[in-house]
């Protein structure tokens, strides 16, 4: 797990900071260089300690004199990522890793003998004096924190990340299950009728997101203008991107907090997704990440999450009663049904029959694991609802 916060380094550490992203880009592309080159000529596959010993002799060389300035740590750590994306490559997970660019996103990550955290107070080892954190939250008590990355991104702001190893803190159980309606009018409609709505403030941000590019568009590239603008447009991603994560952690966490079970249907992501006309304004709600999301927290928190990944007929059964209903429009937000007379909101009814699915399955892994459904930690289960229309 990890934390992230913004960081305002001061003018003297954004300079030592500027210095280890270097460095540790440096020792990235020079240890990759090195690996493909020794692989393509001789044949001969390099290893992560081999670069780590050709780095011990690259210091002490009059040439490189500068990489001994940063802290060591941080340019062992580059090699260390650079062996993890052969090991991805290596086992078909991603392409060949590629050199870093000197423009983008800069990274250095400090194991935990670089960096020193007394309550709050962080400072990495050579790094002048303590740095400004803006502590947005408190860091869990039972968090241990094993590595800090420090972050520019493109848009020229700076993060810190604290990756933790944390012991489970479980919630006091509830009784409480709830389903939950993945969807574009409200991100997530629940079985007991809350809707969450959908960040409206994105819409402009969209919108000045579009402007901006366009007009990046018409700019000379590489020019002063065309660089300014670049960084407006990065600006505004950055935004987007941060709105959008506040409004799904807030979510997921009350989610999370509120319910024992909670049910999620998670095929028709997949399948909307697939439609072009609503394909945008899901990519902008961000589905898979409020799922992701609702798992991990549900996990320390000792909750039970259902995933229901078979088509079922959600939105045209009656939660009431049971009957399907032939049709369908999207367009149809309140029905009654025809069988039992009973009034729905489309979104709530589909959450509704999403919980009972979700009970179904829940009641079958209880009875499965042998009576151990009391025991506390969160288990991830698949639930099939059923295909009869
Ligand atoms: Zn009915």
């Amino acid at each position: 797990m990890a934390y992230r916060f913004r960081l305002y380094p001061t003018d003297e550490q954004r300079t030592a900071l500027a210095k280890t992203f270097g460095c540790a880009r440096y020792v990235y592309n020079w240890a990759l260089d090195l690996r493909t080159q020794s692989y393509c000529e001789e044949g001969k596959s390099v290893s992560y300690t081999d670069t780590s010993k050709a780095l011990t002799k690259l210091k002490r060389d009059e040439d490189h004199e500068w990489l001994k300035e940063p802290s060591s740590v941080a340019l062992q750590q580059s090699l260390r990522n650079l062996e993890s994306a052969f090991q991805n490559f290596f086992d078909g997970r991603a392409g060949y890793p590629s050199f870093k660019r000197k423009h983008g996103k800069e990274t250095a990550r400090l194991a935990s003998n670089a960096f020193t955290l007394y309550g709050k107070s962080l400072s990495a080892a050579k790094g002048p004096g303590a740095l400004n954190v803006r502590w947005s939250r408190d860091l869990p008590d039972t968090c241990n924190v094993t590595s800090v990355t420090l972050t520019k991104d493109s848009a020229g702001r700076y993060f810190v990340s604290l990756t933790c190893t944390e012991e489970k803190d479980p919630l006091p159980e509830t009784s409480k299950t709830v389903g939950v309606d993945l969807g574009i009018t409200d991100v997530a409609v629940t079985s007991d009728g809350h809707k969450s709505g959908n960040p409206k403030h994105l819409e402009n941000d969209l919108y000045r997101l579009k402007k901006a590019q366009r007009r990046l568009s018409r700019k000379m590239k590489g020019s002063e203008n065309w660089k300014k603008q670049k960084r407006r447009v990065a600006n505004i991603h950055a935004r987007i991107a941060d709105k959008r994560n506040d409004f799904l952690h807030k979510l997921s966490r009350k989610l999370v907090d509120e319910n024992q079970t909670i049910c999620l249907e998670t095929l028709n992501v997949k399948g909307m997704q697939q439609n072009r006309s609503l394909a945008h304004s899901i990519s902008g709600t961000g589905w898979s990440t409020l799922v992701r999301q609702i798992e991990y927290k549900a996990e320390w928190a000792g909750r039970t999450v259902v995933k229901i990944d078979r088509w079922f007929p959600s939105t045209k059964r009656c939660s009431a009663c049971g009957h399907v209903r032939k049709t369908k429009p999207l367009s149809e937000r309140h029905w009654r049904c025809e069988e039992c007379g009973e009034s729905h909101d489309r979104d709530v009814n589909a959450a509704k029959n999403i919980r009972t699915v979700g009970l179904t399955g829940a009641a079958d892994a209880a009875s499965d694991s042998g009576g151990h459904s009391k025991t506390r930690g969160a288990f991830v289960r698949t639930a099939h609802g059923p295909v009869n229309e």
